[in-house]
């Protein structure tokens, strides 16, 4: 007998909407979420900027995702279920002549579906303050930089506090009746035979098996179903056991830039008709988020190659200095000396495939990982997906009764349609 019906190893945001909805359409049913952390929500979780993007995905797996859970997020605000500070400041993505080209046509249809409009350059610098042409600059040219042809900008984007969205779940979960432990530390899943014989070195190849439970401080916990939500870590879980999935740890680090003078100006600053200042994402990896909350910018910059695979999340002060500084002031010369106050870093659980996040069955195991840099803005929609995959469903009904085949997600059959507007 097991002594809880599902485990959900991973109490980030993944594990927790895992955990709620498993719980809420299985009221019969036990379920433990196991943390190693202090809290839940304090992995990779803690570290997202908590940006949505609504209305400028291309991929139809990427629009559902997203959009359902956003929609989700907005209802169970205006519901007055929760607060999660959702601040529609707009993504604003500029466009070099060689990006234009690239999404030209996915930009027309954008505008043509009225989801975004396009700036000019003009209209970029004098009412974004931003620099945009680099003629004659040569350490710009040395940095690949060049001149901005336009910024798409999409209203309907913007981010919301992620704590708050953490908490949202973890209430949910415990008015369900979920189970939380917190600072355990899951050291292996366990595997037997489906019907042990009692004989030496069990499972022998032969034997059917199935993962029995999780291990925590050497004792095992018997579990019905195992889910496997632990983000960048999973690969410790699986690799094991001899299964893949598909995923590697990314670093990414996020610079804080008080904004005083200049910069607090460029931070209150408002456009078309008292608009708060967008997100913005450069051509080259570098993106701003302005927080007027904080009184500062939170800058990044996605580096790609050099930038080996591996759970370090220590930030590197020089990482900015090197990397973030010399184009932002390019862009920005209001940046011009400002130094990071604070900083931190955490990984992608990274899927290069196609940067969708997996939800997969081996044995009695369900896999949720893979969210790569989006796993906030799509958590809900992946919940419920991990609901109707752990047990064999062929649809998950979203919000807003969006039917979406489990299947999709998976690895025998992904079908995951290409993203063609990727930031
Ligand atoms: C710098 C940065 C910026 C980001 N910005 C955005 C953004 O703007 N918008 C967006 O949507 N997404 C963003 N993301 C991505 C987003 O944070 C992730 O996709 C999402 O948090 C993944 O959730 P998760 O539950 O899979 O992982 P995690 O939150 O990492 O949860 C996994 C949990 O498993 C626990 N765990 C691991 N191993 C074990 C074990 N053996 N036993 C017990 N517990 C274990 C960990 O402690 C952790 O709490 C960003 C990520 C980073 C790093």
């Amino acid at each position: 007998m097991p002594d809880i019906d599902v485990v959900v190893v991973g109490g980030g945001i993944l594990g927790l909407a895992s955990a709620y909805y498993i719980k809420s359409l299985h009221r019969e049913l036990s379920v433990t979420v196991i943390e190693r952390g202090r809290d839940v929500g304090q992995g990779n979780t803690a570290k997202s900027v908590g940006g949505y993007r609504q209305g400028i995905f291309t991929s139809y797996v990427n629009r559902v995702l997203a959009e359902t859970t956003i929609q989700h997020l907005r209802e169970a605000e205006a519901s007055g279920e929760t607060s999660l500070n959702m601040r529609e400041v707009g993504y604003l993505i500029l466009l070099d002549e060689n990006r234009l080209k690239n999404v030209k046509t996915v930009v027309e249809t954008f505008l043509k579906e009225g989801k975004a409009v396009l700036l000019s350059p003009e209209t970029l610098s004098k009412t974004l303050h931003m620099r945009t042409d680099f003629t004659g600059d040569e350490e710009a040219m040395l940095m690949g930089l060049s001149n901005i042809k336009a910024g798409l900008f999409a209203p309907r984007c913007g981010f919301l506090d992620v704590e708050k969205v953490v908490n949202l779940y973890k209430k949910r979960c415990i008015e369900a009746g979920v189970e939380l432990i917190l600072g355990k530390r899951v050291e292996k899943l366990l595997l037997e035979p489906e019907n042990p014989l009692g004989i030496p070195r069990e499972p022998r190849a032969w034997q059917k098996v199935r993962v029995a439970g999780v291990v925590v401080d050497g004792e095992v916990i018997r579990a019905g179903k195992v889910v496997v939500a632990t983000g960048s870590w999973t690969p410790q879980l699986l690799d094991p056991l001899g299964v893949d999935c598909f995923v590697k740890a990314k670093k990414r680090q996020l610079f804080v830039v008080s904004a005083e003078g200049e910069l607090h100006k460029l931070l209150t600053n408002t456009w078309d008709g008292g608009r708060p200042m967008p997100m913005m994402f450069f051509p080259n990896g570098l993106y701003i988020v302005p927080r007027i909350s904080d009184k500062a910018f939170w800058v990044s910059l996605t580096d790609e190659f050099g930038r080996g695979f591996g759970l370090d999340d220590e930030p590197e002060p020089s990482y900015y200095i090197d990397n973030v500084y010399p184009p932002l002031v390019k862009y920005y010369p209001q940046f011009l000396n400002a130094r990071a106050s604070s900083m931190w870093a955490g990984t992608y659980s990274m899927n290069y495939l196609d940067g969708n996040p997996l939800i997969f069955r081996f044995l009695n195991c369900l896999v949720v990982t893979g969210a790569s840099g989006s796993g906030v803005m799509k958590s809900d929609a992946i919940g419920r997906i991990a609901e109707a995959a752990l047990f064999g469903k062929e649809y998950a009904i979203l919000h807003g009764g969006v039917k979406f085949e489990v299947s999709r997600l998976g690895v025998e059959n992904r079908r995951v349609d290409k993203e063609y507007f990727i930031l």
